[in-house]
């Protein structure tokens, strides 16, 4: 029995027949930017998540700088980041100019720890960017207060949490902007880069649509400097297509998980859920002193696994600035995580046999 970390092949099977239908009504048409499909899918996205205004984006990452710059911050501003995270919602801060501040998670959730904001926010401040880890919403009750309390501005990174929930909201809903990522391997996946970013106000909405061409609101009068990051037609349409199955996926994920957290043992440090929460497990993860030796054990058993993420972002030779902090919680998890084959793509056999190799580890 050979159990890939992840296959996209298999886990797109069942659109299959659908996107073909698609792309030969695409051919058909031959409008391929900024059309109908990208309407009805922002349109689709955000009845979803019961909001108005959706802006479809190239990628994940653009999703966070045109929300950032769609705030119009001085230069030099600060932005509250958590220190365990996937690099771009730093790389997204820099690249605005601004500067990240990193705050510590908490140890069993793994997102940023409310109780250590406070700290960090200075004259400077002017946002919190919080990434909705794993797929697991952050603790946004506390968050929304100190955001309230100091007037700064909350942008969500949901690449990882499409449809997840904590205290009866979505992630994406909470703050000022929430910023999704539709790469392939997330719970939401085009089959190719695309983005989208929802947003609380009707002059943010007309902002994004600006920035993402070319900061432009009809053809060739620009009114900002803006990008070119637009949501492709063809992609949108397969999104329309997976956005119908992605409450299937999550749930799916999501019992799987659970039969990893009934029945791995308990020498795996598992995630900690309370019942406010939703989890979309994006990823699902374990930790373990032994990690690396686990890893190969698996390996040598067929079973394929990954490290989200093996190098802490303030240890990256890209953010040489940061290299001499220390922030040992994070450094912890980084040293010690591990994550599990989770997938679509997986059956409920596929994750006993990984439960019943893992639990013989020794
Ligand atoms: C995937 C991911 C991104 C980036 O998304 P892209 O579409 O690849 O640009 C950003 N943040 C997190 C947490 C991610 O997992």
């Amino acid at each position: 029995m050979i159990i890939p970390y992840e296959n996209l092949k298999v886990l797109n099977q069942p659109f299959e027949n659908e996107f073909k239908q698609k792309f030969a009504e695409f051919l058909d048409e031959g409008w391929y930017i900024l059309g109908a499909e990208v309407h009805s899918f922002e349109k689709e996205f955000g009845d979803y998540h019961h909001e108005k205004y959706v802006v479809g984006v190239a990628n994940g990452m653009d999703a966070l700088i045109l929300s950032l710059k769609c705030c119009d911050f001085q230069n030099g501003s600060e932005v509250i980041v958590p220190s365990n995270t996937y690099i771009a919602a730093i790389l997204a801060v820099l690249h605005c100019g601004l500067i990240p501040v990193l705050v510590e998670p908490d140890i069993h959730t793994y997102n940023i720890d409310p109780g250590k904001i406070g700290v960090a926010i200075t004259d400077k401040t002017v946002a919190i960017l919080v990434v909705h880890l794993y797929g697991q919403c952050c603790e946004m009750g506390p968050i929304l207060s100190i955001a309230e309390d100091k007037k700064l501005k909350i942008i969500e990174d949901c690449a990882q949490a499409h449809g997840a929930i904590y205290r009866g909201r979505q992630a994406g809903t909470f703050g000022d902007f929430g910023a999704f990522s539709f790469y392939p391997t997330k719970n939401l996946g085009a089959l190719g880069d695309a983005g989208a970013i929802i947003c609380k106000s009707e002059a943010n909405y007309q902002t994004l649509k600006q920035l993402r061409n070319y900061g432009s609101n009809a053809k060739y009068y620009n009114l900002v400097v803006g990008y070119n990051s637009r949501l492709d037609e063809i992609q949108a349409s397969f999104l329309r297509i997976k956005l119908m199955h992605l409450d299937a996926i999550n749930e799916h994920k999501n019992k799987l998980a659970d039969i990893y957290l009934k029945n791995l043992d308990t020498r795996f440090i598992k995630p900690v859920v309370s019942a406010d929460f939703y989890n979309v497990y994006h990823i699902f993860n374990i930790r373990h002193p032994d990690r690396d030796r686990i890893k190969a054990y698996l390996l040598e058993n067929n079973i394929g696994t990954e490290i989200h993420y093996p190098i802490e972002p303030h240890k990256q030779e890209a953010l040489k600035g940061l290299n001499h902090l220390k922030y040992p919680i994070s450094s912890v998890i980084h040293q010690t995580t591990l994550s599990l084959p989770c997938s679509f793509a997986h059956t409920v056999d596929d994750i006993n046999h990984v439960i019943a190799v893992l639990n013989k580890f020794d």
